[in-house]
């Protein structure tokens, strides 16, 4: 399952690659467990949209799209421009929503909305040649003004794909590589649960996962079960570097990993960070050689050395 650095990473690869294109077509499979919003609205925000910029937030990416309204509603060749693969049968996109222009500002303001995509447990996106054969469990295909298209895959279909029509989307909680240290001990402090618990707390820090949050705590000499509430405020110091220090690093070395990824049909190509404690079950630690402990938090798997980490 893609985490916030792989996230990151495949979101600057897509950055490369897309932004200042156009979404000419919009192809949407029949399946609906992908769709957040409805197929028509996700056609319609993204026909003749611009891709001003992609970011991250959480662990959802963010494609802001810019439409300027007048130059659309000139263009009814290309409005419902949807594409049916000859081979496949798919939802057609409705035709573009017929655009208020009386209403629409008439200046040169584009207007701006977001398409949304959450990867879950195996999506992908793929910016390819047209003529590339569709792989199995493709759910999207945009076609860009560059000739290429942009297609979402998904076989187990924990994915998500939506649109915020008014480019106000809140993944909600707050950015762990952005947080500062007040706002950090201010979420965390005088919390009951165990702080293994409190950092997947997807309200409190957005995007951190069960590898990164076990290594967090390891570099911080923090059991997981530790209630927040019982840390003091250097731990809890130390925490707030350790979580950064150890997103930072795997991003780092998924850099250079993003062409294949975005391009590749597996799941292969990132660099993981050499895990201190994550999956080493029985492994001596690599400070102290005790042996790693695994304990089940909150239905979750954690790893830690009973002697480093208290
Ligand atoms: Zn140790």
């Amino acid at each position: 399952m893609p985490e916030l650095p792989e996230v990151e990473t495949i979101t600057r690869g897509l950055a490369q690659r897309v932004t200042g294109d156009v979404v000419e077509s919009v192809w949407l499979g029949q399946k609906k467990g992908p769709l957040k919003s409805s197929a028509s609205e996700i056609a319609a925000t993204l026909e003749h949209s611009r891709i001003a910029s992609v970011h991250r937030m959480g662990k959802h990416i963010v494609f802001d799209l810019e439409q300027d309204l007048v130059a659309r509603a000139l263009s009814p060749a290309k409005s419902g421009g949807a594409r049916q693969k000859s081979t496949r049968s798919g939802t057609p996109p409705p035709q573009a929503l017929p655009v208020a222009l009386a209403s629409a500002d008439r200046s040169v303001r584009p207007t701006r909305s977001q398409w949304i995509v959450h990867l879950g447990m195996t999506g992908r996106l793929q910016v390819c040649e047209p003529q590339t054969e569709v792989a199995k469990h493709t759910h999207a295909i945009l076609g860009l003004s560059s000739g290429r298209e942009l297609r979402f895959v998904d076989p187990r279909r924990f994915g998500r794909l939506s649109v915020a029509r008014a480019a106000d989307f809140d993944a909600g909680g707050i950015e762990p590589l952005e947080i500062d240290l007040s706002r950090f001990l201010a979420l965390f402090r005088g919390r009951k649960t165990p702080i293994k618990s409190a950092l997947l707390n997807q309200k409190l820090l957005r995007g951190v996962g069960n590898i990164y949050a076990d290594e967090s705590l390891f570099r911080a000499g923090i059991r997981p079960r530790r209630r927040a509430s019982t840390l003091t405020r250097e731990q809890l110091g130390k925490l707030f570097v350790a979580v950064k220090e150890v997103l930072r690093e795997a991003i780092a070395l998924g850099g250079s990993s993003i062409s294949d990824y975005v391009d590749a049909d597996g799941e292969e190509g990132f660099f993981q960070l050499q895990h201190r404690v994550y999956g080493r079950e029985g492994e001596p630690c690599l400070v102290c050689k005790t042996a790693i402990k695994r304990v089940v938090i909150a239905g979750r798997s954690s790893h830690y050395c009973p002697r480093c980490q208290r």
